[in-house]
């Protein structure tokens, strides 16, 4: 178990790298602080009749270097304090890929799954009218996370935009192609762990064709890495879900063929395992695409991976991140691993301001020359400043901020 919250470890990361680059105190007071944050009551009338509250979140961590951007979240465990963690490392992970962002989090305590279709929308369509003041284009532009999807995106844009008058595609990211989407969005967090993943292999000297790979949650994000990845030839050789998992099947098309007709891995032919083995098992790569949490004191250990690569936010706790170090074990950190939804996020806003759609490929060759820019920085300052890759990359992060306020100073 972890002693420390996501806040509490987002901002003794934020600390580290502050004190490593040798920023002043008034520095971190900055830094440190979430510039806006609003706490809102969603009510949502249910299929019965019966109206219910429930506690929905936007945090606008930073505005400095652009607009904030982040998630919406559905989640039941969520508070405003690991709101506020997430919204923090999007504004790292969007200063360390250069985007021009600040960073934001935000979302409902809610277990998505039960509600029906149509309470989902009422909930979603009434909290965007309710953080609606704060957001905007050129303001806040929230995009999917954990338990939502383009169809709440797609609800969210609906909402703003007949309260604004007209269509602004630009409001969310992560939308229907049809409003305005971008090629590439869907799969863009799993291909950026995928391109993640063959680096950090080729700088550990291992030939990425063969490597073995296992992922912890086969959502948005496993599912897609682990497309990306065998197609670049690596084997992925198993996967879990929140129910456990598998090992043992021919190809992921055919794993997904099977969830897509019974809900569940258990394709014939295939082993189960439990989540812990699945972590433990003697792969060259392990992808936590999760959860927060899950390589702690208690699991890392017996963690035998050579690497590890961050597909979820914060899923490893500082326990477990200097259990992973001793060992040896490279750790790609979540703002440079996952960062490829939101670099493709950053193109959906860019082709929907200038309504000018670029086709697959060209998105794809600009996520991978992002990544690969921000890939090599990390890898240059950790092998430059002797310090961990997750060291790293909040340092370059939390650096370009802190430049970005000395640059533009004070008011008044
Ligand atoms: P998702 O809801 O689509 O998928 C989550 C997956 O994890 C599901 O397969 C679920 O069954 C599984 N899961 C849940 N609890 C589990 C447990 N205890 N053990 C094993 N598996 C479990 O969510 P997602 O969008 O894929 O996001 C996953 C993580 O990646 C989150 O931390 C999210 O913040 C992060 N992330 C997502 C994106 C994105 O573009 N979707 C971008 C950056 C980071």
């Amino acid at each position: 178990m972890t002693t420390e919250s996501a806040f509490d470890t987002a901002l003794s990361q934020l600390r580290r790298a502050v004190d490593q680059l040798g920023l002043s105190e008034n520095e971190w007071q900055t830094l440190s602080t979430p510039r806006r944050i609003l706490e809102v009551a969603v009510p949502l009338r249910r299929d019965n009749g019966n109206i219910e509250m429930y506690k929905g979140f936007r945090v606008q961590y930073s505005t400095t270097r652009g607009p904030s951007k982040g998630g919406v979240r559905f989640h039941p465990d969520i508070d405003l304090e690991e709101t506020i963690a997430l919204a923090m490392l999007m504004t790292w992970k969007c200063a360390l890929t250069n985007l021009p962002y600040g960073g934001a989090k935000g979302g409902i305590a809610v277990d998505a799954a039960t509600l029906s279709i149509t309470e989902n929308e009422r909930l979603t369509r009434r909290y965007t009218s309710e953080i609606l003041p704060i957001i905007g284009p050129e303001r806040d532009i929230p995009a999917p996370d954990v338990g939502t999807d383009e169809r709440n995106m797609a609800w969210m844009m609906d909402t703003y935009s007949v309260n604004a008058g007209f269509a602004v595609p630009g409001v969310v990211t992560g939308k229907p192609i049809v409003l305005g989407g971008s090629l590439g969005r869907t799969s863009a967090t799993g291909d950026g762990v995928a391109i993640s993943t063959r680096e950090a292999l080729i700088h550990r000297g291992i030939n990425p064709e063969g490597a073995t790979v296992a992922i912890q949650g086969f959502g948005k994000v496993g599912y897609w890495a682990a497309v990306a990845l065998e197609n670049m030839g690596l084997k992925i050789v198993a996967v879990s879900d929140v129910n456990g998992g598998v090992t043992g099947f021919s190809s992921v098309k055919a794993l997904w063929d099977h969830f897509l007709l019974h809900n569940n891995l258990n394709a014939p032919g295939t082993d189960r395992l439990s989540n812990e083995e699945l972590l433990h098992l003697p792969v060259d790569v392990l992808i936590p695409a999760a959860l927060a949490d899950s390589i702690t004191a208690h699991t890392a250990p017996g963690i035998k991976a050579k690497i590890v690569v961050e597909g979820a936010n914060a899923p490893t706790t500082p326990e477990g991140d200097a259990v992973l170090n001793e060992k040896g074990i490279l750790v790609v950190p979540d703002i440079l691993a996952n960062s490829g939804g939101v670099i493709v996020s950053y193109f959906e806003w860019v082709q929907d301001k200038q309504n000018y759609f670029w086709d697959a490929d060209e998105v794809k060759q600009n996520l991978n020359s992002i990544m690969m820019k921000a890939f090599k920085d990390v890898e240059d300052m950790a092998t430059g400043r002797s310090v961990t890759w997750r060291e790293a990359a909040h340092m370059l992060g939390v650096g370009r901020v802190a430049e970005a306020h000395r640059l533009r100073g004070l008011y008044p």
